[in-house]
């Protein structure tokens, strides 16, 4: 790598600061004394990887390895993917700024289905093969993990290697039996057979898909003996004894989310309907507090900062959150180190335990109702009623808060108007619990943000048979509801109907749209999930090019029969258990969350005794 050339290209760019490293622990090491060099790649911009808990994890937990050396890359904003073409600089890591091409992995995560067009871009970059079957002994094992995988079916022709769920014990195996095949040699594909005895590990060439007249999967079959017929994801069954990093990165620009985070649980016990989170990260399992406390001791200590985000996937279900937060807060009161809470639930949120958190610093406050009335709630089984919102935002009107943000999804199910128009109502009761105070109680000020998202079938929910409503039909909802929320006091916010439909396409997908993918790349596609840089035209040409119905994946409603693409991956929660929810959904019926009783869906089965 020419360092020079790239120093001067890097005062060419907007914010340089992305690609230079070198930030408060970041790991170094002699690349010449390590045997594996791993280069961790997030299709997205250095300031939304960063902030991505998962990279903090394993990045920490690859370099904890004396062999292996595990280094970040992030994907060139267009001004930077401009001059590197330009003068002809390779993908480099920000740790040596070697070509990624020379390292043995690089392992994407894949957190959501509009970054794939950037992780083409990155290989491209790299000058790495985009097709796996044209990869070489010269080349990288190209590695992916995260939510997204659980339907890894339109990146199957790109990836070598795909690691289901957890990662910390799956990628240390993995590690180890490619330390052995490299000291021992051998081709690639006697490499991916080993791997592919891996618990977890699924290896998409060893997998023949057929499909039927009408376009939908026949069967998804292992076409060798050395790959299982289905794969099981991994799971970490006791938190305290996981790996967890008692250092981060600290950046030197802002980044998404700043701050120490604090994962308090895996998994969510509520069962929400529409939410894939909910399903293929279950079974709910804890951190003690006294881990708790320990890593926010250190990890203050080795970071400086000043805002500790405790998080998971409904913070507020942690079994001794308000024991926790006043613990903290005690410990770091003189530091005057905050503490976040993502999205509250509105059934769990007290009085009290918002003052406490106020003690230190206030901050934002969420509420997710999802939707606008408890028909709809029943349907989605998110049991939140009228009164714990009332109850709630009264509470924090009362505390000081001044500032609420309420969030819901539409094009959900048997939704009709008048769960749109309860979505408004909702929104005028909070602005009524607010002037239903005195006024020296509250703060002056009131603003109220409603956030709507479309709804997006995906895979392993109950939802995963519907159709997504059609783009026009979405539009006439933002537009109903732009309307209904024209009042004082209260802002709307929306999303753009075409990346829901494109994220419905891809959340569903078959391995057929590889092909759209590389022609929506070759078209120009890339940043695809940031609003200036989306071109729905490069899309719609890339389907037309390759005679694929993009409706075909997203209106159609499945049947039980039906062969799904991920049908040979198991999250552990069962197809019946899915199905049976899916028919509770329409009836209305709600599901008891996993602490009140078991709905036997699956977890147990695999994992003896975990919940
Ligand atoms: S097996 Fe029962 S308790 Fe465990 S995650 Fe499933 S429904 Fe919940």
């Amino acid at each position: 790598m020419d360092r020079k050339l790239l120093d001067r290209v890097l005062g060419q760019v907007s914010r340089p600061v992305r690609y230079m490293g070198n930030e408060y622990n970041m790991v170094e090491k002699d690349p010449e004394e390590v045997s594996i060099r791993f280069a961790f790649a997030f299709p997205d911009v250095y300031e939304v990887g960063m902030s991505h808990l998962g990279m903090k994890i394993l990045y920490h937990l690859m370099n904890e390895r004396e062999d292996t050396f595990c280094e970040r890359v992030f994907a060139p904003w267009v001004d930077m993917e401009e001059k590197m073409r330009e003068n002809r600089i390779p993908l480099f890591t920000l740790e040596t700024r070697d070509p990624v091409s020379e390292f043995d992995f690089v392992g994407f995560t894949l957190q959501y289905e509009m970054c794939y067009t950037n992780l083409l871009n990155m290989l491209d970059l790299a000058g790495i093969p985009l097709l796996a079957k044209d990869r070489t002994k010269q080349d990288p094992f190209v590695i992916a993990g995260g939510p997204c995988t659980y339907n890894v079916e339109p990146l199957a022709d790109f990836l070598d290697l795909v690691t289901m769920g957890e990662g910390e014990e799956q990628i240390s195996e993995l590690l180890d039996l490619y330390g052995e095949w490299k000291k021992k040699g051998g081709d690639r594909e006697f490499f991916l057979r080993q791997a592919a005895a891996v618990p977890g590990v699924y290896v998409p060439q060893f997998y023949d898909v057929t499909y039927r007249d009408n376009g939908q999967v026949e069967s998804v079959k292992p076409n060798t003996a050395a790959a299982p017929d289905r794969i099981t994801k991994r799971i970490v069954r006791d938190l305290d004894q996981t790996y967890y990093p008692d250092r981060m990165i600290v950046p030197f620009m802002d980044i998404v989310h700043d701050r120490i985070v604090l994962e308090l649980f895996r998994g969510c016990s509520r069962g929400c309907r529409f939410c894939q989170a909910g399903m293929i990260y279950r079974p709910v399992r804890e951190r003690s507090m006294d881990k708790l406390l320990e890593l926010a001791e250190k990890l203050v200590k080795s970071t400086g900062y000043e805002e500790i985000s405790l998080s998971s996937l409904s913070t507020s279900d942690y079994s001794r959150l308000e024991d926790l937060v006043k613990q903290l807060m005690e410990r770091f009161r003189d530091k005057r180190i905050s503490l976040s809470l993502p999205s509250l639930r509105l059934d769990s949120f007290s009085r009290d335990f918002i003052a406490e958190i106020q003690k230190v610093r206030k901050t934002g406050l969420t509420f997710a109702p999802e939707a606008g009335t408890q028909r709809l709630r029943d349907v989605i089984n998110k049991g939140v009623t009228e009164d714990d919102l009332v109850r709630s935002v009264t509470d924090a009107f009362v505390s000081g808060w001044n500032t609420v943000k309420l969030y819901f999804m539409i094009g959900l199910p048997t939704e009709t108007e008048e769960d749109l128009r309860g979505i408004a109502e909702l929104a005028r009761l909070v602005t009524d619990c607010y002037y239903g105070l005195e006024q020296k109680k509250r703060q002056k000020g009131l603003r109220i943000t409603v956030s709507t998202s479309s709804f997006v079938p995906k895979p392993f929910t109950p939802f995963q048979w519907e159709p997504q409503n059609a783009m026009e039909e979405l539009r006439e909802k933002q537009r109903f509801l732009r309307k209904a929320l024209r009042m004082k006091h209260v802002e709307y916010n929306w999303n753009d109907p075409e990346l829901s439909f494109l994220e419905a396409v891809f959340a569903r997908g078959d391995r057929r749209l590889g092909a759209v993918l590389l022609s929506a790349w070759k078209n120009g596609a890339r940043f695809d999930s940031w609003a200036d840089q989306f071109r729905m035209d490069c899309w719609m040409d890339a389907f037309r090019r390759n005679h694929l119905d993009p409706g075909f994946y997203v209106y159609r409603k499945r049947e039980r029969e039906e062969v799904l693409p991920w049908d040979h991956i198991d999250v552990g929660v069962s197809k019946a258990f899915l199905w049976k929810e899916k028919e509770k959904a329409g009836r209305g019926e709600r599901t008891p969350d996993c602490r009140v009783s078991c709905s036997g869906c699956g977890i147990r089965k695999t994992w003896e005794g975990i919940c």
